[in-house]
């Protein structure tokens, strides 16, 4: 543990309104039991191995030679499981949030301290830590903060943000949030991404192999129809791969579940396409699949996401029990993005794609599971055809795997 007097100065180091520095994300440490330290970003970890990348060399050390492993993402679990055992609660608690603010300072979660000091001043605009630490100045007999250029009252930041062109732009370790929603609703917002980012980890880190994504995702939350670019199909929200941003249009409840699937697609994009050295890519009803089983998971009040995905979805599931006709397997394991937007029977080809993904996860007691994460580490090499479907799951012939798939369906449908 760092003596307190480091928990002081790095604490010192981050004010105000600072913004994640590369050295910050560069100093994960890994004590060796020799007594070395290394120090670099902690991009993979399991039972067995930690990896630790230093500039663009990385090096696995096992855990039998480690003592300690100091890492952002540990923290931010650390945080994550802290605001959890508070509860939703603690969003209206000033003092509760400044004091996890500065333990998120002191871990270098630069921009996650940022964003709890200014829920700590939503929940009381008078708050000394959390005044101090944002360089917030009394001017005209009120408390002030500096938002860009303006400042604003601490009693208005709650306020509507009316214009895109002021909104909020807050950062976490995975995340980049920019809102014109309430403030206290991008707070909640960035919190949950990085929920949903602990979820999707802990499913496939380590059957995938998975190393942390380079880069920062980046989000677009559209609290105004005005500012939400529109696309075809009066989506709520879409993920823009070649700018790599999500937009999602937040104006109206729900819209948590759509940033859930598209951020889906933007985490399966970014460990695939945009991953070093990776070959991998998703196929259209495994990407749409999945991004529905942690859309329809989702529990939990704004901030506390949680995601429950092996409970099936009574809706995704009653729309192929009820359909004329449903798409054969073949034709379900061949579907294109494109399909999902066609004006004919979008429904149905999303329910089938999470009925597929969830039967392989789950049904049966989950005896497929194993081949389904054989045939995620295909994808991820860059072969998802039908045919390595078929090699994955070891299927002879393909009509009894479709007729099983369509039993669980119908008789996980009846206890819905
Ligand atoms: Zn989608």
């Amino acid at each position: 543990m760092p003596s307190l007097l480091l928990f002081a100065s790095s604490f010192l180091l981050l004010l105000p309104g600072a913004i994640s520095s590369d050295k910050e994300i560069e100093s994960d440490t890994i004590l060796l039991s020799t007594g070395k330290s290394k120090t670099g970003r902690v991009v993979y970890e399991d039972d067995e191995v930690v990896i630790l990348r230093n500039r663009s060399k990385t090096k696995e050390y096992e855990r039998a030679e480690i003592d300690q492993v100091d890492s952002r993402v540990r923290n931010l679990n650390e945080l994550l499981d802290r605001l959890a055992s508070q509860g939703p609660a603690i969003m209206t608690n000033g003092d509760a949030l400044a004091e996890l603010a500065q333990f998120a300072a002191a871990s270098r979660l630069s921009g996650e301290s940022e964003a709890l000091f200014l829920a700590a001043l939503l929940a009381n605009p008078e708050q000394p830590v959390a005044l101090e630490a944002l360089g917030c100045r009394e001017r005209k007999g009120s408390w002030q903060y500096k938002k860009g250029s303006k400042w604003i009252r601490t009693s208005d930041l709650a306020l509507a943000v009316e214009n895109w062109k002021d909104r909020w732009e807050l950062r976490s370790v995975h995340y980049k949030v920019e809102s014109n929603q309430p403030l206290g609703q991008a707070v909640e917002s960035l919190f949950d991404l990085e929920r949903f980012y602990r979820a999707f980890f802990e499913i496939f880190q380590e059957e995938l192999h998975l190393f942390e994504p380079e880069e920062s995702m980046d989000f677009m939350l559209h609290g105004d129809n005005g500012s939400y670019p529109e696309t075809t199909g009066g989506r709520k929200g879409w993920f823009d791969s070649s700018d790599l941003l999500t937009h999602v249009n937040a104006t109206s409840k729900p819209w948590r579940d759509t940033m859930f699937h598209e951020a889906t697609h933007h985490m399966f994009h970014m460990t695939t396409v945009r991953a070093k050295g990776s070959k991998g890519s998703i196929p259209a009803w495994t990407d749409e699949g999945m991004a529905e089983m942690l859309a329809t998971g989702l529990g939990g009040e704004a901030g506390f996401a949680t995601f429950d995905i092996a409970t099936p979805d009574a809706k995704h599931f009653r729309t192929q029990t009820m359909a004329d006709k449903p798409h054969d397997l073949s034709r379900t394991l061949n579907f294109k993005a494109d399909d999902y937007r066609s004006s004919v029977g979008p429904a149905l080809k999303y329910a089938q794609s999470y009925t597929l993904v969830w039967f392989v996860m789950y049904g049966n007691n989950g005896e497929r599971f194993p081949a389904f994460m054989n045939f995620m580490r295909s994808a991820y090499e860059g072969k998802s055809s039908a045919t390595q479907f078929q090699k994955d799951f070891d299927i002879d012939s393909k009509d009894k795997f479709e007729e099983e798939w369509f039993e669980v369906v119908s008789s996980t449908s009846a206890s819905l």
